[in-house]
């Protein structure tokens, strides 16, 4: 199974990714946990992203993609992967395109869950909070969704366009989200 969760920050999609993840036995793939543990260690990885993150906006497509690219290559993922905040870009989903294509493999579902923005916005500053990530003030949030809106969420309509795109509903409890994320995988 070679999946993505696609849906603005703070729509839960990491919580989701976890149980996709052990229910299917695919690596649950987070470019953006990669960038923070990077980060978190100083790497050259995490000093290059650091600036891009901090402010909300998106590290370049060659530094992800190269990341992305390597973790594919990993034993892990080669039975199928959940991407988890990648592609983002439309370079991104041409690149994901391209790497898999080599094996002739391709994207089979992408999942999208979608939710009112105001919730958004207090759930990340609750996470903020409890979790101390730096990334989630006020402002740079707003910066956030506004970068999703202008640049990611275009890229729904092309995996509509192909027909593998399951809109799920993100309001709820996390166990309501778990099963109506089940229902849409088995259709
Ligand atoms: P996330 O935890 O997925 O919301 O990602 C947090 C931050 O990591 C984003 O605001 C970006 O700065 C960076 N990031 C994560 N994934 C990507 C991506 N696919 N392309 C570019 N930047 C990314």
């Amino acid at each position: 199974m070679r999946l993505l969760i696609m849906g603005p920050p703070g729509a839960g999609k990491g919580t989701q990714a976890v149980s996709i993840s052990k229910t299917f036995n695919i690596p649950h793939i987070s470019t953006g946990d990669i960038f923070r543990e990077n980060m978190k260690k100083e790497t050259p990885l995490g000093l290059e992203a650091k600036a891009f993150y901090d402010q909300g906006l998106y590290v370049p497509d060659e530094v992800t993609n190269r990341i992305v690219e390597d973790r594919l290559t990993w034993d892990d993922a080669k039975n199928g992967f959940l991407l988890d905040g990648y592609p983002r870009t439309i370079d991104q989903v041409n690149f994901l395109d391209q790497i898999l294509a080599k094996n002739s493999q391709k994207i089979e579902k992408v999942l999208e869950i979608t939710i009112d923005i105001p919730v958004v916005v207090e759930r990340l500053l609750k996470r903020s909070q409890e979790q101390g990530r730096i990334d989630d003030t006020k402002e740079v949030i707003t910066k956030r969704l506004d970068v999703y809106a202008s640049s990611t969420a275009p890229l729904l309509a092309e995996y509509q366009k192909r027909g593998i795109l399951q809109k799920v509903d993100g309001m709820g409890s996390v166990s309501e989200v778990e099963e109506k994320i089940k229902s849409a995988l088995a259709s």
